[in-house]
């Protein structure tokens, strides 16, 4: 195949509720699946204490990142449970041209925004097997207070009712499984409509 035929690389969008383990699905992607470029955020929460500068996210106070969206340097950005969070575009544009996959793991309000500036950008949702079993990982993971917990769980009814806007649903039922679904949509081509044939 040339250059010219090759595939576009593709952009992946993984959003779903805090809590649902998203954090655990890319931990496994970043280990079996080193080839996915994985985006890294900024984002003007307070980190947490296994989380690394430059691996998990940039940790930028309000200042810096209003600078970066004033700066047009966001691709897309969101407030989320008081907290700023936005994706570095100059990063994703460089890896999308190079050909490798894309992976952002950004909430409901970005995954539109990516939507609206890429309408090629894949949306996979990462379901919960039960909204009960949400609940009980978002408390028991004991990385927040209880008022975060209480904006998360209200955020998190907002992203299961807005699912029918992605187009792929993982259900995160067992995290191996999820992750290796997860590659497969990564790695798999590009649908494009079809193109009109030149007359002979
Ligand atoms: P956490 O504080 O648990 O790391 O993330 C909270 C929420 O913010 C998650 O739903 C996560 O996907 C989302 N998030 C992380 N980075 C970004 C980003 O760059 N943009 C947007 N829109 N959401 C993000």
């Amino acid at each position: 195949m040339s250059d010219d035929a090759r595939p576009p690389a593709r952009l992946t969008v993984l959003s779903g509720p805090s809590g649902v383990g998203k954090d655990s699905v890319i931990e496994l992607i970043r280990l079996r699946a080193p080839w996915i470029w994985l985006s890294v955020s900024a984002t003007t929460r307070r980190m947490r204490d296994y989380e690394v500068e430059g691996e998990h996210y940039f940790f930028v106070d309000r200042p810096e990142f209003e600078r970066l969206r004033v700066g047009d340097q966001l691709l897309e950005w969101a407030e989320f449970a008081g907290n700023l969070y936005g994706t570095p575009r100059g990063p994703v544009e460089a890896r999308l041209r190079e050909g490798a996959p894309v992976l952002l793991k950004i909430d409901l309000q970005g995954a539109r925004q990516v939507k609206a500036a890429m309408p090629d950008a894949q949306l996979v949702f990462l379901a919960p097997p039960s909204v009960e079993e949400l609940r009980r990982r978002l408390i028991g993971r004991g990385t927040d207070d209880e008022e975060t917990i209480r904006r998360r769980l209200a955020h998190a009814d907002e992203e299961l009712a807005a699912q029918s806007l992605f187009d792929v649903t993982i259900v995160n039922d067992y995290v191996e499984r999820a992750a290796d679904e997860l590659v497969g949509l990564l790695s798999s081509p590009v649908l494009t409509p079809a193109q009109p044939q030149p007359q002979a």
